[in-house]
């Protein structure tokens, strides 16, 4: 039997969003390598004496090399170990869990995913928010608001789109993610929201406009969320209630 590492997304946030397989294959693992953004709730499911290893990434603070982790992976893997790789969201999803899968493949170890909820998906669901309500949006758009390598998405293609824009890791950037996109066209009015910690204690939000969103007092991790759809937002603030009434 070819050695086999299972990478599993742990969903947004609140442990109760764990799938049922996920939660099965984590009972049974002998070795877990757990991100940062991983709600600790999560490994409850974890056997008692399975080896937990911490393997954190948080933007801007001290982190494991990704080269290491994926080490980690081969080594337990190769001792025929039952190994976990446990992932916030869904592992392919701004994840780096396709660089996993290509260096694990890489050394004859086979790998078997178990998707997650994405927050991209579950944050705004959780406020109220429809991503695709048909009379309000053509899509929907997940993007990346940070760059390792200096290019940017294009701002200006994703202001015409129609679509809800999603943008993960934007918060450092919501200066000039906000003024390209008034650049390009997109009204101010645009209703946008910033979620922290989506579905989880501690959760907060501000629901506002394209124009006034302020990321002051956030930490992250968060979504922006930019689109007509975020109408919908329990919490919606008095600024889009006087605007629509
Ligand atoms: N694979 C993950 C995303 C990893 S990138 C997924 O599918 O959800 C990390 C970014 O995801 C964060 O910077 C933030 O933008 C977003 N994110 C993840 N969990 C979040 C949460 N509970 N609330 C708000 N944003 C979250």
């Amino acid at each position: 039997m070819r050695p086999l590492v299972t990478l599993i997304g742990a969903g947004p946030g609140d442990p109760e969003l764990l799938t049922l397989k996920a939660a099965r294959a984590l009972g049974a693992a002998d070795v877990v390598l757990v991100d940062a953004l991983v709600n600790r709730g999560c490994l409850a499911h974890a056997r008692p004496g399975a080896r937990i290893i911490e393997v954190g990434k948080r933007g801007g603070c001290k982190s494991t090399p990704q080269a290491f982790i994926e080490k980690l992976l081969i080594l337990y893997a190769k001792e025929k170990k039952n190994v976990v790789r446990l992932k916030g969201g869904d592992p392919f999803v701004f994840g780096r869990g396709g660089e996993e899968v290509e260096a694990l493949r890489a050394q004859g170890i086979d790998v078997e995913v178990i998707p997650g909820i994405t927050a991209g998906t579950a944050v705004p669901a959780a406020l109220g928010i429809p991503v695709t309500h048909r009379a309000l949006a053509r899509g929907v758009t997940f993007v990346t608001g940070h760059s390792n390598d200096g290019t940017e998405p294009d701002w200006r293609a994703l202001a015409r789109s129609g679509m809800t824009l999603v943008i993960y890791m934007g918060l450092k950037n919501l200066e000039r993610i906000r003024s390209a996109l008034q650049r390009a066209g997109l009204d101010p009015a645009t209703p946008a929201c910033i979620v922290e910690n989506g579905t989880q204690h501690g959760q907060k939000q501000q629901v506002a406009t394209l124009g006034t969103l302020s990321g002051a007092g956030f930490r992250g991790p968060a979504l922006i969320v930019v689109g007509d759809v975020v109408r919908f937002a329990r919490s919606a603030s008095a600024e889009l209630d006087a605007r629509a009434a």
